[in-house]
Order: structure tokens, then sequence, then C-alpha cells
């Protein structure tokens, strides 16, 4: 298992549709903070700050208060419980052979 249980690295559309922001969070594992930085994508506003990790994960944008959401997160988790299935059944498989 890795140091993060959640890294998410993704780009914010503004009202227009245009990549202009960036949601980066990181929740070590074992513990509930959200590590966050953000770039507002309608006033380009960059700030860090810690959360408490929740889903969906919202941050505002202190500067215009526009509301950011991580989304796509059940996609994401989809994955990785895909993959601890995939590493599960390897094991599995590593034992029945002996
Ligand atoms: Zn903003």
């Amino acid at each position: 298992m890795g140091q993060f249980s959640v890294v998410s690295n993704r780009t914010l559309k503004n009202k227009k549709g245009e990549d202009a922001g960036r949601l980066k969070v990181l929740v070590r594992t074992g513990t509930t903070v959200a590590e966050t930085s953000y770039k507002c994508p309608e006033c380009f506003h960059e700030e860090q700050l810690n959360l408490e990790w929740q889903r969906p994960l919202v941050v505002t944008c202190s500067k215009c208060a526009n509301k950011i959401k991580m989304e796509k997160l059940k996609d994401e988790i989809k994955k990785e419980k895909k993959k601890e299935k995939a590493e599960t059944e390897k094991k599995l498989m590593a034992f029945k052979a002996k």
C-alpha cells in the first residue's frame, strides 16, 4: 500500500468549458486530512489548505466563493477496487501454486 489513500490531480473547467483551473488532493493513509491545493478556474486564485476529507469534496474559493467540486471520484474508487482485487487474486494464485 502507498503512502496516500487518495491521490487526485485534475483540471478544472470554468463556466465557458475551458480548462482554466486545477485541483490537487492528497490524503495520507490513516488520516482524514485532505491536503488540497487549487487554482480557481473562475478567478485564477491559487491556494493551499487542509480540509477534512469527505466525499464529495467541495472546495470554496476564498476569493470569489466559486464552489470547486471534486468529481468523478466514483470512477477512481472503482479503479482502485479493481486494482486491489487483481492484487488479491494474484496473491491467491501464488498461494495455490505452492
Ligand atoms: Zn475564485
